[in-house]
C-alpha cells in the first residue's frame, strides 16, 4: 500500500488536537507523526506522546544532520519539526501518515510530496476562538492575544489547502474529517465510495466559500479596529 500523507493545519485553539485524537481512534492504519519542539510541555503533555521536547541545541543538531522533512519557527521563538523517520516508518509499515503542522511546514511538505492531502481547520469565528483559548486555560492573557493575532495571519492561507473544515459542532467535524481521510484513501486505491466522496466534497474550498466569508470577516474587522 502506498503511504498517503495528510496534513492538518489550524490556528491554535481551533480544536485541532481534539479532532486529531478522535480521528485516530476511528481510522485504522493512520500513523501520527510526533513532532520535535523546543517549546516547554503544557499541562499533562508527555515527552514522546504529544511531542518530543528538546533543547534548541538538540534541535539545531537535527537540522544540521538533515533529519527533518520540514521544520519551522512558530510564534517567533520556538522551533517545531517533523522527523523524516516518521515518513519512512509509515512507508515500511504500510500506514498513512498524519502531520499536524503549521502553514509554513505545510508548504514545505507540499513541495516535497505534491500529492499530500491538506486540510485546514477553522474556528466558527474569532470570539469563539478566543473563548476556546481561554477555556483551555493553559496560556497567559498575553499569549492568548498573540495567538489570536497569529490566527488572523494564518487564516489568510486557507486557499492553499485541499479541504476546509469549520469546527463548529465537534461530532460533525469528526465525521467530516473521517470522510475526507477515508474517501481520499479509497479513491487512491481505485475503490472510490460515492457516499463518502460526496461527504468529503462538501469541504472543498469551492463548496465552502460562502460559509467562509463571515469567519474571515470576524478576524479582519478586529484587525482593522486595532486589535480590540
Ligand atoms: P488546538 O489543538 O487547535 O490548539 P484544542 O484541541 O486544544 O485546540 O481545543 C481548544 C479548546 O477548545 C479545548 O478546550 C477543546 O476542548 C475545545 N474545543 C475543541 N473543539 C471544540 C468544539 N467543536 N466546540 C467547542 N469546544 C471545542
Ligand atoms: P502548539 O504549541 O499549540 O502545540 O503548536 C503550535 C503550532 O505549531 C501549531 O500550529 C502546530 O500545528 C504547529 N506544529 C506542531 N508541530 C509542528 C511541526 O513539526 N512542524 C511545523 N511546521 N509546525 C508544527
Amino acid at each position: 500500500m502506498m503511504t498517503n500523507v495528510f496534513i492538518i493545519s489550524a490556528p491554535s485553539g481551533s480544536g485541532k488536537s481534539t479532532l486529531v485524537k478522535k480521528l485516530r481512534e476511528q481510522v485504522p492504519n493512520l500513523e501520527f507523526s510526533i513532532s520535535y519542539t523546543t517549546r516547554k510541555p503544557r499541562g499533562a503533555e508527555q515527552d514522546g506522546r504529544e511531542y518530543y521536547f528538546v533543547t534548541r541545541e538538540q534541535f539545531e543538531d537535527m537540522i544540521a544532520r538533515e533529519e527533518f522533512l520540514e521544520y519551522a519557527r512558530v510564534f517567533e521563538f520556538d522551533y517545531y519539526g517533523t522527523a523524516r523517520r516518521f515518513l519512512l516508518k509509515a512507508q515500511e509499515e504500510g500506514n498513512d501518515l498524519l502531520l499536524d503542522i503549521d502553514v509554513q511546514g505545510a508548504a514545505q511538505v507540499r513541495s516535497k510530496i505534491p500529492d499530500a492531502v491538506s486540510i485546514f481547520i477553522l474556528p466558527p469565528n474569532r470570539s469563539e476562538l478566543e473563548q476556546r483559548l481561554r477555556s483551555r486555560g493553559q496560556d497567559s492573557e498575553e499569549k492568548i492575544q498573540r495567538r489570536l493575532e497569529e490566527a488572523r495571519r494564518e487564516i489568510e492561507n486557507y486557499g492553499k489547502y485541499d479541504y476546509i473544515l469549520v469546527n463548529d459542532r465537534l461530532d460533525e467535524s469528526v465525521t467530516g474529517l473521517e470522510a475526507i481521510v477515508l474517501s481520499e484513501r479509497l479513491g487512491r486505491e481505485g475503490r472510490a465510495d460515492a457516499g463518502l466522496g460526496a461527504r468529503a466534497e462538501m469541504y472543498r474550498l469551492e463548496n465552502i466559500r460562502e460559509r467562509l466569508q463571515p469567519i474571515l470577516q470576524s478576524f479582519r474587522e478586529v484587525a482593522a479596529s486595532g486589535g480590540k
